[in-house]
């Protein structure tokens, strides 16, 4: 028996990254304009920088507890209240995690037994579908299409729900397309989940980061509040990737669960992150609508230029992802991926690294500097052009 016999048929059963071998030559490249990674160009703002160094200096360097420091739930729990009007108890409805990426996992491990079906939007983040694979759990992947502004329908949803069905995994303001759900499109969303006694992970990670009006939170809407999972974390809005704190927020047996997993998983989240969030929340709110400021003009830099370019684009109304079609240069989405990256020296994410339903497009980050953005403009426009 090989060693490759012997890895678990639940980690087998995952798909390799399409993109790897794309993005290992990327990495090998000189001179390339990467619009390729969720992460914002900023760095983290020096006052919540400062906290964390200050908190060294305090000797802040233990464990904290399992769910967090109380100070930082508190602090989670009152800015939840303010933005979402939803009210958590800090001693046991919130979990502080290693990223939005660790919540995710507790989330679907907490509540899935094997052969459950989760109902996942997409095209969706590149983890979503990994998460409740590795849970023992079976995605359904629920297309959704530019005709309809990438927006899941309950239309949808109905026709691939079945008794097996636990859960729906939502992430809005979407990664990869921007799009955003209304406050009644969610209701919707809310009835079909309450009718068929699912629970509801929403991953609200770009919360803070959209463009035409507020965001609506899954859990404020009514009865909503103890059937869903609600995740959020400070990697995107307070350009605090390289941080890995975020958080989640449930009925006390969910987050419980999660809390199980985590003290013997995890153990808690580095106190050094817990330290910058508490700052974060407390005097974030201004450094982080200039950078919400920022990339709106970015938006609308990179809408126009593909507009111009000819290549048609739903119009992003949230996070720092646009997603062009590239359906009528005739090319997939990893050949236009491959071909534009070997003639210009600018590297995007295929669309179909996000499902199925993302052939035909191609995301592009602009969590980038205007400069880069202009340059990679005309850098696609010119390749588009000689495609014919
Ligand atoms: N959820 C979505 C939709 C994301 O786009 C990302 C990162 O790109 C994450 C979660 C992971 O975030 P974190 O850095 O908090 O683990």
């Amino acid at each position: 028996m090989s060693w490759a016999d012997r890895i678990s048929p639940a980690v087998k059963a995952i798909p390799p990254s399409g993109i790897r071998r794309f993005f290992d030559i990327v990495a090998e490249m000189k001179g390339v304009i990467s619009l390729g990674v969720g992460e914002p160009d900023f760095i983290t703002p020096w006052h919540i920088r400062e906290s964390c160094v200050y908190g060294l200096q305090r000797g802040y360097t233990a464990y904290t507890s399992n769910y967090g420091l109380l100070e930082l739930r508190e602090e989670i729990a009152r800015v939840t209240q303010k933005d979402c009007g939803v009210t958590y108890d800090p001693r046991k409805e919130i979990l502080v995690t290693v990223g939005v990426s660790e919540a995710l996992d507790l989330a679907m491990r907490a509540i899935l037994s094997p052969g459950d079906e989760v109902l996942v939007p997409e095209p969706c983040y590149v983890s979503y579908k990994a998460c409740v694979t590795l849970a023992g759990g079976v995605p359904v992947p629920v297309p959704t299409h530019i005709e309809n502004e990438f927006r899941v329908t309950v239309d949808q949803l109905e026709r691939l729900v079945t008794p097996r069905t636990k859960a729906l995994l939502i992430g809005y303001p979407n990664n990869p397309t921007g799009a955003i759900l209304t406050r009644s499109e969610l209701a919707a969303i809310a009835a079909f989940a309450a009718k068929h006694d699912l629970i509801v992970i929403s991953d609200e990670i770009y919360a803070n980061l959209t463009y035409e009006g507020a965001h609506t939170c899954f859990s404020s809407l009514p009865g909503m509040r103890d059937r869903t999972i609600l995740l959020n974390g400070f990697s995107k809005a307070y350009a605090m990737t390289g941080w890995r704190i975020g958080y989640a927020m449930s009925n006390p047996d969910f987050i419980g669960a999660m809390t199980k997993i985590h003290q013997f998983t995890m153990l808690c989240a580095p106190i050094t992150a817990q330290v910058a969030a508490i700052e974060a929340l407390r005097h974030g709110e201004s450094n982080m609508q200039k950078m919400v400021s920022e990339y709106n003009c970015r938006r609308r830099l990179m809408l126009e230029g593909f507009r111009e370019i000819g290549l048609e684009c739903f119009e992003p109304k949230g996070a720092f992802y646009i997603f062009p079609s590239i359906a009528k240069t005739g090319l997939t989405s990893l050949e236009f991926a491959e071909q534009l990256l070997m003639a210009e020296k600018v590297a995007l994410v295929p669309g179909d690294a996000f499902g199925e339903s993302g052939q035909g497009y191609v995301r592009c980050s602009y969590a980038s500097s205007a400069a880069n953005l202009s340059e990679a403009l005309e850098r696609i426009g010119r390749f588009v052009k000689k495609l014919g």
